[in-house]
């Protein structure tokens, strides 16, 4: 349940103030607590092989009423269960996969919650629990949670890409995220990385994003792509019943088992993305960048995720100033599924101590 080199804290043993991170997805909420050092809280709850959880999950209603309620229910029972009193709580970090309009608190059209749209969740839910709440961006705090705990921990800065079915980025300089004027700062998934007329089409609807070669949904176009050209061990692998999102995974098994062409598949995605990443090392010179997701081929616990990580650095170095190369760091992201509410109960910290 609980992400790598990340140990489970009981109430008793942890530092107040606590804060609940909210992560709010298309299917699922997931809500968690975290202690004034950002360690993961023991909720009281186990999962199917008796293991204790750092997280809860309620489904995510369409109605924003019905889940702002149930949301709002979730944190009065962990809160109670967990005997934590009022002065020791600090408030909830709300992550969401939008923006929000600042000066009317209103949800600006969350592409996979449609329903949402307009509606005030960050107020509402504060209303409901009583509790202060802060909205943020699901791929900021994500970054936040990194830069806070996890790979950029002691960093001055850095660049987070969640590599998924889509791309999620944030960007955290000294300790604030990069909103932007209307929030759509830190969309670098939609960096242009080829300006060919017939260049991948991105899932926004564009051409030639970043998102568009090396998402999952990127990957496995431009694998069917590549075995139309040329035989290789993946071909009778992919059958009319094999969905889009199972073909990154044929591609990582075949280019294990030593497939030319899953290689070249996963090394031009490698370069793909250091042309985006090199982009932007030139906009904004992070001190890192971290690499998260399921799109980074096992990431660092397998032989194949290294060379991806390698190869990632070369074709940076060969694209950007000797003195970036030298300085950057640019790694796998640690946190996996938990930098959501861990960022987000972060964010929330953030502004109380302000
Ligand atoms: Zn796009």
């Amino acid at each position: 349940m609980l992400s790598d080199r990340r140990t489970l804290h009981t109430v008793s043993e942890a530092r107040p103030p606590f804060y609940i991170g909210v992560d709010v997805g298309g299917t699922s909420i997931k809500l968690g607590l975290v202690d004034d050092f950002g360690n993961p809280i023991d909720i009281g709850e186990t999962d199917a092989e008796g293991n204790r959880k750092n997280v809860t999950v309620i489904k995510t209603e369409s109605d924003p009423r019905t889940a702002a309620v149930l949301m709002a229910e979730t944190v009065s029972v962990l809160l109670k269960r967990l005997n934590i009193a009022k002065q020791d709580f600090g408030g909830i970090g709300l992550g969401l996969p939008c923006t929000m309009d600042k000066t009317t608190g209103k949800l600006r059209r969350p592409p996979n919650l449609p329903t949402w749209a307009d509606f005030p969740m960050s107020d509402e839910l504060s209303k409901l629990t009583a509790l202060p709440v802060t909205f943020c961006n699901d791929a900021n705090a994500a970054a936040y949670g990194e830069y806070w705990v996890g790979s950029a921990s002691g960093q001055t800065s850095l660049a987070l890409l969640t590599l998924g079915t889509g791309i999620g980025t944030g960007i955290i300089i000294g300790g604030k995220t990069v909103d932007g004027a209307i929030g759509y700062g830190g969309e670098c998934g939609h960096m242009i990385i080829d300006s060919a007329d017939d260049a991948l089409l991105c899932g926004c609807g564009q051409r030639g994003h970043l998102e568009a070669y090396c998402s999952a949904t990127g990957v496995a176009k431009r694998t069917m792509h590549a075995v139309m050209r040329r035989p290789s061990s993946i071909q009778p692998k992919i059958t009319p019943e094999t969905r889009l999102s199972d073909i990154p995974k044929i591609v990582y098994f075949e280019a294990e088992g030593g497939d030319e062409l899953a290689m070249e598949i996963v090394m031009d995605t490698a370069k793909y993305l250091a042309i985006g990443i090199v982009s932007l090392l030139h906009t904004i010179d992070p001190a890192c960048i971290l690499l998260g997701g399921a799109m980074t081929f096992g990431g660092k616990k397998s032989p194949l995720g290294q060379r991806f990580l390698t190869q990632v650095f070369r074709e940076v170095k060969n694209r950007t100033f000797p003195a970036i190369a030298e300085n950057v760091q640019i790694d796998f992201a640690v946190l996996g599924s938990d930098a959501g509410y861990i960022g987000a109960a972060g964010m929330m910290r953030s502004e109380v101590k302000k």
